[in-house]
C-alpha cells in the first residue's frame, strides 16, 4: 500500500517534470510512510523512499514504514547536508517540496540542497484526494464516535453551563467513545456568540432563548472526522428559528443535489442561493463545505471561487450557516464521501431542531 501510494506522487510529480519529493507535512508523512512523528523527512524518488528522522524514533520508524522505506538515523535537527546527501545519493535533481508548510527557516536551509526545488503542495497533497476502502472505515468509525459523544453530551448540557463547560464535557465524551484526539479545537458558540463563525468557547453561560452553535470532530487512526449541530436552549425567538429552518432546508438541498464528478461549486451555489433567496445570503460569509481525511481541511473545496470537481474516493462537507450579528447564528454540518454512484452520509445525528 505505501509503494503504491509513493508511486502515485511519483506519477503525480514525472507530469510536472519532476523527478523527487521531499515531505516534511506530518500528514503527508504519515500517508506516504505510516510514520507518525513530524519529526522526520522523507525522501522520495521512482526507485527509492527513504525515512530520515534521530536516535529517538528510528525504532518505530523501521516498524512503521517497513519494507516500503529504508530508515537513516539523522541529527536531531535533521540538517540539510543530511538531506542532501541523500538526494545526491538518489540522483534526484529536480525536487518537489511542499512550500505550504515549511518555516521560512526551513527554507532558508533546504535552498542549499543540490537540487532544483519545486514548490508542489497542492499537487503533493491531491495524492491524498480519493480515500480507500480502509481510509473510509477510519472516517466512518470517527464520524461514529462523534455521534455517539454528542448524544451523550445532549443529556447533560443545561442552562447555566458555560461554553467552556460544554466543550469540555464534549471533548471528554468523545475520549470515551474512543477519539484518539480532538480533529481541531470544538467551537461552541451560545446566544450572540453563534454568529462568530469559529467561536472560542468562553466564560458565557448559556440561557433560555439561545441557539448554540457547536462545531466539533475527532480522529479515529489520525481520520478526521467533522459535524456542526445547532442546539436550542428553551425556546428560541420566532427570528431564530426561521434562520435554523433556512439553514436546515439549505443543507438538505444541498445534501440532494450531491452526486459524484459534479462541480464543488455547483455544490455551494444550491445553498447559496437558497439562503440568498431567503434575503440571508450576506450572512453566510464561508464556503459551503471542504474536503476531510487526515487533514481536517483538505481538497476539495466547496466555494464559488472552487475549481474542484467531487470524484468518487473524494470527501466533502456540507456546512451552510447564517450569522446575525447582536443575534446568534446556525450552521448544520455533515461529513459525506462521494461514491461511485451517490455518496455517504457519514453523520448520523439528526437535525430537528433539539430544544434543551
Ligand atoms: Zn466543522
Ligand atoms: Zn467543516
Amino acid at each position: 500500500m505505501l509503494i503504491e501510494r509513493c508511486s502515485k506522487l511519483i506519477a503525480a510529480l514525472e507530469k510536472e517534470g519532476v523527478d523527487g519529493a521531499i515531505i516534511t507535512h506530518g500528514t503527508n508523512i504519515r500517508y506516504f510512510s505510516n510514520f507518525t512523528s513530524d519529526e522526520s523527512v522523507l525522501v522520495i524518488s521512482k526507485e527509492r523512499r527513504v525515512l530520515l528522522t534521530d536516535f529517538r524514533y528510528t525504532i518505530q520508524a523501521k516498524e512503521l514504514s517497513a519494507p516500503a522505506f529504508e530508515v537513516i538515523e539523522t541529527s536531531r535537527a535533521i540538517a540539510a547536508d543530511e538531506i542532501a546527501a541523500v538526494l545526491k545519493e538518489m540522483g534526484v535533481k529536480k525536487c518537489a517540496f511542499e512550500d505550504g508548510y515549511l518555516t521560512v527557516r526551513e527554507f532558508n536551509n533546504y535552498k542549499e540542497l543540490p537540487v532544483e526545488l519545486v514548490p508542489m503542495t497542492p499537487v503533493i497533497d491531491r495524492v491524498r484526494l480519493v480515500k480507500n476502502e480502509y481510509e473510509v472505515e477510519c472516517l466512518k468509525k470517527a464520524q461514529s464516535i462523534a455521534d455517539e459523544a454528542f448524544a451523550e453530551l445532549i443529556t447533560k448540557i443545561h442552562a447555566g453551563m458555560t461554553e467552556k463547560e460544554v466543550a469540555n464535557e464534549l471533548d471528554h465524551l468523545l475520549r470515551v467513545h474512543g477519539a484518539e484526539e480532538n480533529s481541531f479545537d470544538t467551537i461552541v458558540g451560545s446566544g450572540p456568540n453563534g454568529a462568530l463563525c469559529h467561536a472560542t468557547p468562553g466564560q458565557r453561560k448559556l440561557q433560555e432563548g439561545d441557539l448554540v452553535v457547536i462545531d466539533f470532530g475527532c480522529k479515529y487512526m489520525g481520520y478526521c472526522s467533522d459535524m456542526t449541530r445547532t442546539i436550542a436552549i428553551g425556546r428560541p425567538c420566532d427570528e431564530l428559528i426561521k434562520i435554523y429552518d433556512i439553514v436546515r432546508r439549505a443543507q438538505s438541498a444541498a445534501l440532494d443535489a450531491l452526486r459524484p464528478n459534479m462541480s464543488a461549486k455547483a455544490l455551494d451555489a444550491v445553498a447559496r442561493d437558497l439562503i440568498a433567496a431567503e434575503g440571508y445570503g450576506p450572512c453566510f460569509g464561508h464556503s459551503l463545505g471542504h474536503g476531510f481525511g487526515l487533514d481536517i481541511h483538505e481538497a476539495p473545496y466547496a466555494s464559488t471561487r472552487s475549481e474542484d470537481t467531487l470524484v468518487p474516493g473524494s470527501t466533502i462537507t456540507v456546512e451552510p450557516g447564517i450569522y446575525v450579528e447582536g443575534l446568534g447564528g446556525v450552521r448544520i454540518e455533515d461529513d459525506c464521501v462521494l461514491t461511485e454512484d451517490g455518496y455517504i452520509d457519514l453523520a448520523h445525528t439528526g437535525k430537528d431542531l433539539i430544544i434543551i
